[in-house]
């Protein structure tokens, strides 16, 4: 009966090799199951992130800050910050943690507000200013002047452009000339009405108004030395020489808003951005940058403050 014979080892191989066909499936599967297990996709699933959450963290965080988040439990406000604007990564830590102070707070503000420093007191942790960026250099209440930094190019603003006593950086006040010229073509005379400050002459001011008051009133009326953005020779206060007070109500004001920024110049202390650059509006303070920094600024619709932090110092 050899025709039976081949069919029952026919019979046989077929199961062996049935068997090693499963045995190899499951085996693939397990090998597989145990590879999804090390992606990072699995082990955020386990701490309850949700897929749409998960693609935004591997997409923005290294491996090195996907391990740390690991250790950590679950936070909805890690994936949605990572999709704001000027997130920065160097900050996470410190969104955080000015989020669990600041519950109420849109996580755009948080951002913004942690970006330029203000989740720290003012002249807490003062850092140098870096003036290798020349008139990109950024003066506050968290980057100061060193007392003996020399302002470079100072030059005598003649009283056609200002008061008198004035003098201002060359390449600002070449500028502000241009401006205030075309300014007048349009019918409006803008005038320096302060510019350049010297260290010494600023520390004087604060600490006169210290020994008479106290430091809070002192801090609230001028900034300490170091930290004025007059002592760079790149800012100015302006008036109209026609209308002297209350330059925020006048035609002029506006002119500048619209017209500023092509001369390089930018408004520094802007209404409704208190918060962010620790000063109060001043619609006659305004800072020089260059006309392609200004305009990006101006463009960007940004305080300097938040433009510097995100774009020159990321
Ligand atoms: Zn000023």
């Amino acid at each position: 009966m050899p025709k039976l014979k081949l069919k029952k080892s026919v019979k046989k191989y077929l199961i062996i090799f049935i068997i090693i066909f499963i045995l190899l499936i499951i085996g693939i599967k397990a090998i597989k199951t145990y590879k999804y297990h090390q992606t990072y996709e699995y082990k955020l699933l386990q701490i309850n992130y949700k897929l749409d959450e998960i693609k935004i963290l591997t997409s923005k965080l290294d491996n090195k800050y996907l391990d740390d988040l690991l250790t950590k439990e679950y936070n909805s406000n890690i994936p949605k910050l990572l999709t704001e604007k000027y997130f920065m990564l160097k900050n996470l830590d410190r969104y955080l943690n000015f989020i669990s102070k600041n519950p109420d707070k849109a996580l755009s503000d948080i951002v913004a507000l942690v970006n330029v420093n203000r989740d720290r007191d003012f002249y807490e942790e003062l850092e140098t200013t870096d003036t290798s960026k020349g008139s990109a250099m950024l003066v506050n209440k968290y980057h100061a002047l060193s007392k003996d930094y020399e302002c470079e190019d100072i030059v005598k603003v003649s009283t056609t452009y200002g008061y008198s006593g004035m003098s201002l950086n060359k390449e600002a006040y070449d500028a502000f000339k241009r401006l205030a010229d075309d300014a007048k073509k349009d019918g409006y005379t803008i005038v320096i009405l302060s510019s350049y400050r010297t260290y010494e002459y600023q520390d004087k001011l604060w600490t006169d108004r210290k020994n008479q008051k106290g430091i809070e009133k002192a801090d609230a009326y001028a900034a300490r030395a170091g930290s004025s953005e007059h002592e760079t020779g790149l800012a100015i206060d302006v008036a109209d020489y026609n209308n002297p007070i209350n330059f925020g109500e006048q035609e002029s004001y506006t002119w500048m808003l619209n017209n500023s920024y092509k001369y390089g110049y930018i408004l520094r202390y802007p209404q409704g951005k208190e918060d962010i650059t620790g000063y109060d509006y001043e619609a006659w303070h305004y800072r020089y940058v260059g006309a392609d920094l200004a305009t990006k600024i101006h463009n960007e619709g940004i305080t300097f403050d938040e433009y510097y932090e995100f774009y020159l110092n990321n």
